[in-house]
């Protein structure tokens, strides 16, 4: 059986006291529901809170980026052992946002996602293709591009040990969500061609889908076969929208 999960990313949002009403919030709301399904991935300043909020709860939590290095004079980067130090399960890596904004490469996503794997941690690998590739019709070449550069260093048994995000950029923070048949179609080629190194790992992939996901569109997002949670922005910010979205992921 493929593990389900639904992710939420705070991106850069939050402050000590919002946090915390939100998490009561979360917690209560997702109490009862199965362990290991639910997690948010948080600016780091707040990992210690955050831990201590979450420990004892099915909720588990994570970071959104994480340095390749293991240390050094790296100014203004956090290593995995760092990480680790505050109980992280998941890391975000290669999100969008980090490859347009920050300059992230494949080949420097895939030393992210080996550091986090190499420390324990479950790298959340997002994949995805922008508006214009999309209308290039260049989607499935980039998405290959971006598995690949990891499959190549990592190996694809790597996989077994990681989760990997199909995040449409065209529909991250726009509003704009991918069909579920359009998400459906991307996960498909995904799993198919992480089946083409290694069939098993690919059945077995946690396949999640990242792009405007609403407490009002989940359930029919979740629903598809190869669509096996999601990874939440501006949602998981606030409590009831992201239980509401838990909740489609158990029904
Ligand atoms: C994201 O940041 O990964 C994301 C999917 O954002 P949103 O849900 O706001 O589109």
């Amino acid at each position: 059986m493929r593990k389900r999960l639904v992710i939420g990313n705070w991106k850069m949002h939050g402050c000590l006291v919002e946090n915390e009403k939100l998490l009561d919030s979360i917690v209560a709301g997702l109490d009862g529901l199965p362990a290991n399904q639910f997690a948010v991935c948080v600016p780091y300043p707040y990992l210690p809170s955050v831990q201590n909020t979450l420990k004892n709860t099915n909720v588990s939590w994570g970071a959104q980026n994480v340095s390749q290095y293991e240390k050094g004079a790296y100014t203004g980067e956090v290593s995995v052992s760092m990480l680790n130090d505050f109980g992280c399960t998941y890391v975000i890596v290669g999100h969008s946002e980090r490859r347009a904004l920050y300059g992230e490469d494949n080949d420097i996503v895939a030393e992210k996602y080996m550091a986090a794997q190499r420390a324990g941690l479950i790298p959340i690998l997002c994949v995805g293709e922008t508006l214009e590739q999309r209308d290039e019709e260049i989607t499935e070449q980039i998405i290959q591009e971006q598995l690949m550069a990891v499959i190549n260093k990592a190996g694809v048994g790597s996989l077994s040990k990681a989760v990997i995000a199909y995040e449409p950029v065209w529909a991250i923070g726009t509003g704009k969500t991918a069909t579920p048949e359009q998400a459906q179609e991307v996960h498909v080629f995904i799993r198919s061609s992480v089946g083409m190194q290694g069939n098993n790992i690919a059945k077995e992939l946690t396949i999640l889908y990242g792009g405007s996901v609403k407490a009002n569109n989940a359930s029919e997002l979740f629903a598809m076969p190869d669509i096996d949670g999601g990874l939440i922005g501006g949602a998981s910010l606030a409590a009831s929208d992201f239980v509401a979205i838990c909740n489609a992921l158990s029904n």
